[in-house]
C-alpha cells in the first residue's frame, strides 16, 4: 500500500495520506465532480468512510467544493486556517485581491474565468474541527502522521501547508508546477501577495522541506524554490 495516493481532477491534485484508522485527505474540489472523485477513490481501493480528516489548504473552489459532500457520508474532521473559515462557511471563492503573475496569465484568466463555477456548497463546521492559527500545529497526536502544519500565506491569507518529518511538503497553491511557459516558474499563477509567497517558501525551506507536492502539477525538489528565490533577490 502506498503512503501517498493522489486523485487528480481538472489538473488539481488531492493527496491521501495514511493516518491512524484511515486517511487524511488534502483538499477536494471542483463543483459537480463528486462522482469523479468517488470513482477515483474506488480505483485506489479506498472507501469513502476511511477518510478521517480533510485538510483544506485554502478556501478556493478547486480545493473545497466536494468537502461538504464527503462530510455528509463520513464523520471526518476538517482542518483549516481561521482566516479561511468565513469563506468556506459561505461557499465562496474570494478573488477580489487576487492577481495573476503576469500579463499572459491575466489574459488566460480572462478567457477561462467565465466558464468556472466559483461558488460551492457551503461547508458546515462543527466543534470537532481543527482551526489553525498562525503558529505550527503538530498533527501526530491527532492523526498518527509525523508532521506539522504551517501557516504559509500569500496565495490567500489563510493558506496552510503540511510538512512531514521526512521533508515531504504539501503546499496547496503556495507553489505550482504548471504553465511554466508563461514565465512564472514555480510561483503560483495567481496570488494575493507574492512577497508573502516568498516568505512562505523561506519558511518551508527553513523547516526542512525537501520534496514539494503542489496542488497543480507534479512534485519537485525544494532546490527549485531556492533557485527561484535567489533570482528574485537579484531584482531587489
Ligand atoms: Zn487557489
Amino acid at each position: 500500500m502506498k503512503d501517498i495516493n493522489v486523485i487528480n481532477i481538472n489538473s488539481t491534485n488531492f493527496y491521501l495520506l495514511k493516518c491512524k484508522e484511515g486517511y487524511l485527505l488534502i483538499d477536494a474540489g471542483w463543483v459537480g465532480k463528486y462522482n469523479n472523485f468517488k470513482k477515483a477513490l474506488s480505483r485506489l481501493n479506498i472507501s469513502i468512510d476511511s477518510i478521517k480528516f480533510i485538510l483544506i489548504t485554502h478556501h478556493h473552489h478547486d480545493h473545497t467544493a466536494l468537502v461538504q459532500d464527503i462530510r455528509k457520508e463520513t464523520k471526518c474532521k476538517i482542518i483549516l486556517h481561521k482566516y479561511e473559515t468565513g469563506y468556506i462557511e459561505k461557499g465562496i471563492t474570494c478573488i477580489n485581491e487576487t492577481r495573476q503573475f503576469n500579463i499572459y496569465l491575466r489574459l488566460l484568466d480572462r478567457v477561462l474565468s467565465p466558464f468556472i463555477k466559483y461558488d460551492y456548497t457551503p461547508i458546515a463546521l462543527n466543534e470537532s474541527d481543527i482551526i489553525i492559527n498562525n503558529g505550527h500545529y503538530n498533527i501526530y497526536d491527532l492523526t498518527g502522521i509525523k508532521g506539522e502544519i504551517f501557516h504559509t500565506p500569500g496565495h490567500s491569507k489563510g493558506s496552510i501547508s503540511l510538512l512531514l518529518s521526512n521533508g515531504d511538503a504539501f503546499v496547496g497553491d503556495v507553489a505550482m508546477n504548471i504553465l511554466k511557459v508563461f514565465g512564472h516558474k514555480y510561483r503560483p499563477v495567481e496570488a494575493e501577495d507574492y512577497s508573502e509567497i516568498y516568505k512562505s517558501w523561506e519558511k518551508l525551506i527553513q523547516y526542512g522541506a525537501r520534496n514539494i507536492y503542489p496542488s497543480h502539477g507534479h512534485k519537485f525538489s525544494v532546490d527549485e524554490l531556492r533557485k527561484c528565490l535567489s533570482e528574485e533577490r537579484k531584482f531587489i
